[in-house]
Order: C-alpha cells, then sequence, then structure tokens
C-alpha cells in the first residue's frame, strides 16, 4: 500500500498495539502511540495485547493518553508520553444552551427524558437501565448508539426504555435539546477502570446536568462540580437523576465554562502538532554533539566579543549577518552558549550542564528571531516542593493548599479568601520577605520559601531585594506551569545546536578556551563587546560585586524516570541542595536511563546569579558610570549589566543593544539587510 502510493517514511499513528504487528517494519519518521483505551480490558479483547503494546511503546517516539489513568498506568513506561484528555467542540454543543430544535422522535416521548449516547457494550450497565426504567416509570429514558459485542437479546425490556439506534455526531446537540438529563450509567468493572468519557464535557458543553456511575477520571475531573452528579449504587443513581432534575442548572453553568475552556480541540491540536512536529524533526533519539571550533585566523576584526552565551551570541550574529562586521569571539569556557549549555553526557542523555535551562517568553519578536536558528519542541515548565512526604505544585495554587491542609478549597474565590485570612500585611512591601507574607502569611512563607531562598542566596529573605521572590507568584487556581508566559518551549535540538547555527557565519572566528585578559592586550579589534562580570573588567576598582553560584552534581540512573516533573525543590532547610532536576522531561529523550542533577548553592565559584540588593546595585551603577567613560567597550548580558535576567530578556537585551549600534550616529556602522 505504502509502496503503491509512492509513500516513504510516513508517520504512523497506532490507536491499538494491535495493528503493530503488521506496521511494525515500516520504517517511519515518527511512531505516535495514542493510547485511547484499556483495550487488554475489553471484552474478547485477543490475547498478547499487553505484550504487543510493550513492544509498541519501546518503539514510539511520543505517546498520547486520552485520560489521566490511562496517563498514570503508563507515565513510568515512556519518556516522551503526555495528557491529552477528551476536548470539546465547544460551538457545536452550546448550540443547545441557544435553543436549538430537539429531536423530534426524543421531544414527543412522555414525561422527563433522561438519555445516553455512545457505544452500548459491555461497560454499559444493563440492569441500572432495568432499575431506572421500573423505578420512574413516566420518565423516557433514551439510549443512542450501536451495540457492539451484544446483541438486542441482551437488551433490558421496558415500555420507557428506547434504544434507539446511532445518531451522525451533527445531530448530536439535536438530542441533548431534548433531554432533560445527561446519563453515564456505566458499569463499574475492568472495561471501564481507565475510561475518561468525551460525552462528559459534551454534555455539560450542552448545558445538561449530568448523573454518572463513579468513573474514576469524571469523579476526579468533575466531582467537585454538581452539575456532575455521582451515585454509586442503582438507587443512589436514581435519587441522583431526581436531583438532577431539580436543580437550578444554569446557575450552574459559569463553573461549568470554566472547567470547559481548557478544553477546546484547537488547543489540544496546537499541542499535539508541536510535539508530533519535534518527533518528526528530531527522530526523537538524534542527539546533537556539539563540535567545538577554534579559530584559524588572526584577524582583522571589527568586534571582539567576550562571551558566546546569549548576549555574545546575539550580537556577534545580529553584527555578523546584520551588519557584514568581522568578528572574533572568545570564551574562556571551551564551550559556547554560556550558562545555556547543553550536551550528551556519558550515557547519551541531553543535559544542562549549569542547570535547567526553560525557555519562556512573551516577546513574539525574541521567539522569531531565535526561530531563525532552531526549531522548537513544545514544553510547559511545572515544580514541585517537596515537604515531609508530599509533593506539592510550586508556585503556591489551590491545589497545593488543599493537599498541604486536607482542605477542599473548590473556587478561586474561596482560596483567596483562605489566602486572605493569613496573609500579614506589610506596608511599604521592600524584601522579599515582605512580598510572601503579605501574600500568604508566615506558615507558607517559612515552609516553601525561607529555607530555599536562605539556601540559594545565603542571606535571609529579608535581605534580598523584593523582586527574587516575586518571580514566583501565588496563584488562586490550579494551574501549575511554572511560567504563565506565551510562549514556552525548547530548542528541539538544544540550545548548543542553536547557538552553533547562530554563530555559523563566515564573519565569526570562535576562540575557545580563550580569557579576555589573554588577548586583551593584543587589541584585536577596535570595538569590545563585554559579556563577563563588569567588575572584573575593572580589576574590581571599587570592590567586587556580590555573584552568588552553585555546584552541580550529575548522575546517571539505571531507571527510566525518576521523579514526576522536570524540578523538585527542597525548601528543608536542613536538606543541603535546593533542587534536583531529571533532564528527559525537558527533551522528551526516549532512553532506558535517566539523567538528574542536583544544585548545592555556594559563594564561591563561576558567578551565575547577581545578588539583587540595594547596595549592590548601588556599587553597580558606579561601575556602569565607568563604564560610560569607555565608549568602545559594550557592557551587555546578566554579568555585564548585573541583572537577574532570564534568557528572553538576556536575548532582548542583545538585540535592543545592536538596534542602538545601527542607529547610533557612530563610525562605519552601516545596517545591511540580514537573512
Ligand atoms: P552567560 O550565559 O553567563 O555567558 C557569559 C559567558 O561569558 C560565559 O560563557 C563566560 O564563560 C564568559 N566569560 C565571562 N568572563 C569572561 C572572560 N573574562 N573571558 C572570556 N569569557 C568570559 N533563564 C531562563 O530564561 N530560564 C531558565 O530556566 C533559567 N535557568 C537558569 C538556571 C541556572 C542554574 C542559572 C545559573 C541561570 C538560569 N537562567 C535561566 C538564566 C540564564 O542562564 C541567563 O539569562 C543567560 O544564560 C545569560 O546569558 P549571558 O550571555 O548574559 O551570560
Ligand atoms: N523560591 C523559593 N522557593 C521555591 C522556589 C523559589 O523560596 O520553591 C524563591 C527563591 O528565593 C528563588 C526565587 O524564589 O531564588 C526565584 O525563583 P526562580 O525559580 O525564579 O529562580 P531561578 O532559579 O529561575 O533563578
Amino acid at each position: 500500500m505504502l509502496r503503491l502510493n509512492g509513500i516513504t517514511k510516513p508517520l504512523l499513528w497506532f490507536y491499538s498495539p494491535q495493528m503493530f504487528t503488521f506496521a511494525r517494519h515500516v520504517d517511519a519518521a515518527a511512531v505516535v502511540y495514542d493510547c485511547m483505551d484499556e483495550l487488554a480490558n475489553f471484552k474478547f479483547a485477543p490475547a498478547g495485547l499487553k505484550e504487543l503494546e510493550a513492544a509498541l511503546m519501546a518503539r514510539a517516539d511520543l505517546v498520547l493518553t486520552g485520560g489521566s489513568s490511562l496517563f498514570e498506568a503508563r507515565k513510568h513506561l515512556h519518556d516522551n508520553i503526555h495528557l491529552f484528555p477528551s476536548g470539546v467542540e465547544l460551538d457545536h454543543f452550546q448550540t443547545v444552551r441557544d435553543g436549538l430544535q430537539p429531536a423530534p422522535d426524543m421531544a414527543s416521548l412522555p414525561g422527563k427524558k433522561l438519555g445516553f449516547y455512545g457505544v452500548i457494550d459491555e461497560r454499559i450497565d444493563l440492569a441500572l437501565l432495568q432499575h431506572l426504567a421500573r423505578m420512574r416509570p413516566d420518565w423516557s429514558i433514551i439510549m443512542v448508539g450501536p451495540l457492539a459485542k451484544i446483541g438486542h437479546e441482551d437488551l433490558p425490556k421496558a415500555a420507557n426504555l428506547h434504544f434507539v439506534g446511532p445518531r451522525p455526531y451533527a445531530e448530536l446537540p439535536s438530542c441533548l435539546a431534548a433531554w432533560d438529563v445527561a446519563l453515564m450509567p456505566f458499569a463499574i468493572n475492568e472495561a471501564t477502570r481507565f475510561i475518561s468519557p468525551t460525552k462528559t464535557p459534551e454534555y455539560l458543553a450542552a448545558g445538561l446536568p449530568v448523573v454518572s456511575t463513579p468513573i474514576v477520571d469524571v469523579v476526579a475531573t468533575y466531582g467537585d462540580t454538581d452539575s456532575v452528579q455521582i451515585a454509586t449504587t442503582h438507587d443512589a443513581f436514581v435519587a441522583a437523576c431526581d436531583t438532577a432534575l431539580r436543580m437550578d442548572t444554569k446557575a450552574l453553568l459559569p463553573l461549568v465554562d470554566q472547567k470547559l475552556a481548557a478544553m477546546s480541540w484547537d488547543e489540544t491540536f496546537r499541542r499535539i502538532a508541536g510535539l508530533v512536529n519535534a518527533a518528526i524533526e528530531s527522530g526523537a533519539r538524534k542527539i546533537y554533539t556539539p563540535s567545538l571550533r577554534r579559530t584559524r585566523s588572526s584577524g582583522p576584526y571589527d568586534y571582539l566579543v567576550v562571551g558566546a552565551g546569549f548576549a555574545g551570541s546575539v550580537l556577534a550574529e545580529r553584527l555578523a549577518a546584520g551588519s557584514g562586521k568581522r568578528i572574533l569571539i572568545c570564551d574562556r569556557r571551551p564551550h559556547i552558549g554560556g550558562n545555556a549549555y547543553d550536551h550528551p553526557d556519558a550515557a547519551g542523555i541531553l543535559v544542562h550542564k549549569y542547570g535547567p535551562h526553560i525557555f519562556h517568553t512573551n516577546s513574539d519578536e525574541i521567539v522569531a528571531y531565535l526561530s531563525r536558528f532552531t526549531a522548537w519542541r513544545p514544553y510547559e515548565h511545572r515544580v514541585l516542593a517537596c515537604v515531609g512526604q508530599q509533593q506539592l505544585p510550586m508556585p503556591i495554587n489551590r491545589t497545593t493548599l488543599n493537599k498541604l491542609y486536607g482542605l477542599d478549597l473548590s473556587s478561586d474565590e474561596q482560596t483567596e479568601q483562605f489566602l486572605r485570612s493569613r496573609a500579614e500585611p506589610i506596608d511599604p512591601i521592600e524584601s522579599s520577605r515582605d512580598v510572601v507574607i503579605s501574600q500568604v502569611g508566615s506558615e507558607l512563607y517559612r515552609t516553601f520559601f525561607e529555607g530555599y531562598t536562605r539556601k540559594q542566596w545565603g542571606m535571609d529573605p529579608s535581605e534580598l531585594d523584593k523582586a527574587v521572590t516575586a518571580r514566583v507568584p501565588t496563584r488562586f487556581n490550579t494551574d501549575d506551569r511554572y511560567f504563565l508566559d506565551r510562549f514556552q518551549a525548547m530548542p528541539l535540538h538544544g540550545y548548543t545546536a542553536m547557538f552553533e547555527n547562530m554563530l555559523d557565519h563566515a564573519n565569526i572566528e570562535l576562540a575557545l578556551g580563550v580569557d579576555f585578559k589573554e588577548v586583551q592586550a593584543q587589541n584585536l579589534a577596535p570595538q569590545t563587546i563585554y559579556t563577563g562580570p563588569i567588575d572584573e573588567y575593572f580589576d574590581h576598582r571599587f570592590g567586587a560585586l556580590p555573584y552568588r553560584s552553585l555546584r552541580f552534581q550529575h548522575e546517571t540512573l539505571e531507571q527510566r524516570r525518576f521523579q514526576p516533573v522536570a524540578v523538585v525543590n527542597y525548601p528543608a532547610p536542613d536538606v543541603p541542595y535546593t533542587r534536583i532536576t531529571e533532564y528527559k522531561h525537558l527533551t522528551g529523550q526516549v532512553h532506558p536511563q535517566t539523567s538528574i542533577s542536583y544544585e548545592f548553592p555556594q559563594a564561591d565559584g563561576d558567578p551565575y546569579y547577581p545578588i539583587p540588593r540595594p547596595e549592590n546595585a548601588a556599587l553597580y551603577k558606579r561601575y556602569e558610570a565607568l563604564a560610560r567613560e569607555h565608549p568602545d567597550v559594550h557592557f551587555v548580558g546578566r554579568l555585564g549589566t548585573y541583572r537577574y535576567y532570564n534568557m528572553d530578556q538576556v536575548v532582548g537585551q542583545a538585540l535592543a543593544t545592536y538596534r542602538r549600534m545601527v542607529t547610533a550616529p557612530g563610525p562605519r556602522m552601516h545596517a545591511t539587510v540580514s537573512a
């Protein structure tokens, strides 16, 4: 079939491991396993399905799971596995709320109408339907959908129980428009343990109350809304239908809509498309190995760029490609990329030498610029904080509070109220301690911030600028992403590969393992761009600017997965490290082992963090003033301008510096159109 159609290297997409038997030999661009059900638990499941699934998982570049129970059961079995619960086409189903005409055959049935649509097989509790029909003879119970694996003779019979056969998707809203309550009369058995019925959000989008048996994923997702009544016994199910019929459904819609807002198929499509593209482009297993180049020529150069991190590399690229300048870029480290440098470790797992770097930004300009040098893998960062025996979402959100205190806060308002009752107002807010205590009070401050910050910075939060802990703001909702930026992704082949592309220009020469001090006296270029520590450039003339350093302990473990998310923080004062990172979460790399790193903060060592404190800012100002007396040296970057900047901010700063250089009426600077 593939040969006849001239298809080479197709994308293989499996909904069932069964099909793997006849397609496993195909040379594929990528293999996706889209796990929608625990098929092995279904009636008449073929033997060996579990083994086949294991083989498919071993081959797959990407695994998608259609519900949280399916995901939980598999998350340790694959590295690039993702949860995509059912989406809902809101426009289609919300027409019911706007007064859509009900299906006439159903509207003409007597009494209250309670309906279900979906496949009718061993997953439906037929005895429950019989009970419901008998207990409420004046209601009409309508079952829409094809029969599978059971025959008409197996169905319960009652005058008010109507098995009406399947209806096309386009007609489902008109069915819903005829009903008063939507049903999920599932049997609780092996076959339903892992289901995540798509019909739940569809029923809700139509504005109907739902009555369900206790399906695990339904309880987990909707158990907290009255719109979905959960009933464990047959009698309770009848009573729940009574309740649903009495309910003021309209009043419940705002909460329902809040849940549905996150479930659009468009958003699901966008995220899956990104993951599939990433799987195809990277082949998932291919790892980029950096090739180090040293300079061969000896100039002449227009610019000496000191530091091959984001600041230095962006400026080198812009000046070379944008303005035709000749650049020598030196770095005292033996590699490019600065602190964002990544490389395959001894096991072949891509790790970040200097701790986890997650790219996030709200700037379209910065994304567009970097996208010239890299494709992206969608990645949303999540962090858990280890508190006692628990791992809790960080930043603090509703889930954190519910788990920590055994609470049942179910809305943003309740959460806000809870935190307001604990917050201790401070005016004016000056330090990193003030920011947190004024939002969440002393107890949560001590649990999540005090120990971590003392370890990380070697000082009490009361001594640090408020901007430091303000980076991690509290949430009232259940959003557990660490960053909220519009764009969150990782360079598909890693940071180093992106830097290689950036610096791959005939006008750029690299001198790695070369300190500025070694070449300074040679006056290799009339202009210097300096991205190292500004105080070091001036031989610490006004005293040393304080920096915080880290020691990284890298390890490779003989297991596929170590922790549930990429980063787990350890705020406890008696644990010597601040956090553990597991890199495969960031990259989606498929590998039987896993690599992690511990971070131990320390005073001495490479300068990683400028320390935001008023007196340090004042000292920096003196260096900045001194720098103005050296118009042929441009100080840029986290160390060059002593700012606690993220990568995107450094890119933005470098691009702005370039723009200023191009427009400045200085000598010999003409912008050329960049590729
Ligand atoms: P650097 O990357 O530090 O590059 C400066 C380069 O200059 C270095 O390679 C250095 O060797 C070289 N150099 C210095 N002095 C000399 C000299 N005298 N001669 C020659 N070379 C010299 N940002 C994010 O956006 N997301 C994150 O998740 C994130 N996580 C981080 C985690 C850690 C542990 C750290 C330390 C930082 C993190 N950052 C993160 C910040 C990010 O690393 C910086 O914003 C970015 O790397 C700064 O780029 P830069 O070019 O200014 O500096
Ligand atoms: N912080 C904390 N507990 C945490 C996470 C962060 O106290 O679990 C504080 C700490 O002072 C940290 C600061 O918030 O240095 C900023 O955290 P962020 O994750 O933004 O720091 P990064 O490592 O990215 O520089």
